[in-house]
């Protein structure tokens, strides 16, 4: 409550501005018989000095002070402060009654002087009267808009509740999606607790995935014999609302267990309300109001079930995404990799050399191509076996993968034909690569699952780009065979440029 002198009279407060002491003292003898508190001005500096302390209802201007100032009353009505101030000017009585008096700019009413008496008291009631309505009318007004506000408020924050929800979920887990939902409720609900109860019918306990109250509690195991609201909404399906847990039938077995194990009983509403994401994944959403908090409402109930579906849909469509995401990763692989041998197939292997020679001639670099031939192959077939054969072709996948580079691209070419792509690297750099491969492999102990490891020795042709008429991927593959061939007609177990 503001105390100025305004509120606290009930008659009203009056300054009087006039300069004749006589008539200022006979005027603030007469309001102040009438019950109106009064102050008296002689000048417009006292009046504002006087407005300053404290706001006037009404302010009875002599008009000699309008003349002496001119912008009184500009200076009065430019304030905010003042602007419901009533204000009532004295002239001098108008030659004839017919004659309208011309108020000047800024004032409510126009006495006559001199004073009649009921003509001033009459005046003064009336523009109380209207301060006074003015006041309220504003009061109510600013009531409304506060109102209006709060609701916009509730709006927005209802708005967003749904929108985060709608919005963010593309790359939000479940997890999150829960731990977000959680910690909206409890705060537009104004309450303590609030979580995600991740449980099915008739399991003997359920798991956090979010509370609202606590962010690191996640994944802690409950006993939902402790739970009846939660069992019972499990069970039924349908949302459960305890408004006091003190009286609640559904707590009667529970304050029996609190009473006996000394708990203090300090919960006063639960709302437990239950959803599933599908068949395997089910769980209620939890809100908890202790005794110092309200009471849950079945508005409360309606909205956060409201939430909650928004967030279950969240969740599902979350889900879809990632297993649409890991088929196409799979379907991705699938199209990429040869089978037997996990490297690169041949079609991966084009599209790639394609992109890497595009860079290579932009960036004005280097690129080598290695092709790799197995020694003799078909006598590994026809003395170990064919299930031998491969297992050798995967290992020798593996043990290309395992000397490469990150950058570097192995594939398979082709029955038992291997390529490996190395990016920024000359035709010496490729040979001396090439060697080493060549001594591990013929040095290593092909295992094939029969008594005696298999061994081998593979030819590898090399192809680098740039060099002289390799213009194409084409090119560089007739380079690299005709390399290839060389060291098989040589004798094998060799590498040729
Ligand atoms: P060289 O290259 O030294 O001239 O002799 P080679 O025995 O390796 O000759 P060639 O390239 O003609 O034979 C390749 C053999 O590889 C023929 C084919 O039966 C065998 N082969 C191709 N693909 C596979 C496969 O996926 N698994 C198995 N086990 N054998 C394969
Ligand atoms: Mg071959
Ligand atoms: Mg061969």
């Amino acid at each position: 409550m503001s105390s100025s002198p305004a509120e606290l009279s009930e008659g009203g407060c009056i300054v009087i501005a006039e300069d004749d002491p006589g008539i200022a003292g006979a005027l603030s003898w007469l309001l102040r018989e009438q019950g109106y508190s009064v102050v008296s001005v002689d000048g417009g500096e006292s009046l504002f000095a006087n407005m300053e302390r404290a706001v006037a209802d009404l302010v009875l201007l002599d008009a000699d002070m309008i003349e002496q100032d001119n912008a009184l009353l500009t200076r009065l009505r430019g304030d905010d402060r003042w602007r419901d101030v009533r204000v009532i000017v004295a002239a001098p009585a108008a030659a004839s009654d017919k004659e309208v008096p011309v108020l000047p700019a800024g004032a409510d009413d126009y006495v006559n002087k001199p004073f009649r008496v009921p003509e001033l008291l009459g005046r003064v009631r009336t523009q109380l009267r209207a301060s006074d309505q003015l006041r309220t009318a504003r009061a109510a007004l600013r009531e409304a808009a506060a109102e209006l506000e709060r609701a916009r408020e509730d709006a927005i924050s209802n708005r967003r509740l749904i929108d985060i929800l709608h919005e963010v979920t593309g790359e939000m887990s479940a997890t999150e999606i829960y731990r977000l939902l959680t910690r909206r409720l409890a705060r537009v609900l104004q309450i303590s607790h609030c979580s995600i109860v991740l449980a099915r019918v008739g399991d003997p306990t359920g798991t956090i995935a979010a509370a609202a109250e606590d962010a690191s509690i996640r994944d802690v195991s409950v006993r939902l014999d402790r739970y009846p609201e939660i069992n019972a909404a499990l069970e039924s399906g349908r949302p459960v609302l305890v408004q006091d847990a003190r009286v609640h039938p559904l707590f009667a077995g529970m304050r029996a267990v609190w009473a006996e194990e000394k708990t203090p009983m300090d919960m006063r509403s639960v709302v437990s309300i239950p959803f599933s994401i599908d068949r395997w994944r089910s769980g209620v959403l939890f809100l908890r109001t202790n005794r110092a908090e309200r009471a849950l409402t079945p508005d409360d109930v309606d909205f956060a079930d409201v939430a909650l579906r928004a967030a279950v849909a969240a969740v599902r469509r979350a889900q879809a995404l990632e297993t649409t995401r890991a088929d196409n990763r799979r379907l991705e692989a699938l199209a990429t990799t040869d089978p037997l041998t996990r490297v690169l197939n041949r079609r991966a292997l084009l599209d790639r050399l394609a992109t890497e020679l595009d860079r290579v001639r932009r960036y004005q670099s280097t690129l080598s191509l290695l092709l790799l031939d197995v020694d003799h192959f078909k006598q590994i077939n026809d003395t170990a076996g064919h299930l031998a054969g491969d297992s050798v072709l995967r290992q020798i996948g593996a043990l290309l993968q395992e000397a490469v580079r990150t950058v570097d691209v192995v594939a398979r070419y082709g029955g038992e034909e291997f390529v490996t792509l190395l990016p920024e690297t000359s035709d010496e750099g490729a040979t001396a690569f090439a060697e080493r491969l060549r001594e591990r492999i013929a040095a290593h102990a092909f295992e094939v699952g029969g008594d005696e490891p298999v061994h081998l020795t593979v030819s590898i042709g090399i192809a680098s780009f740039p060099s002289p008429g390799v213009e194409s991927t084409d090119d560089l593959f007739a380079r690299a065979d005709g390399a290839l061939y060389r060291a098989k007609s040589a004798g094998r177990n060799q590498v040729h440029v």
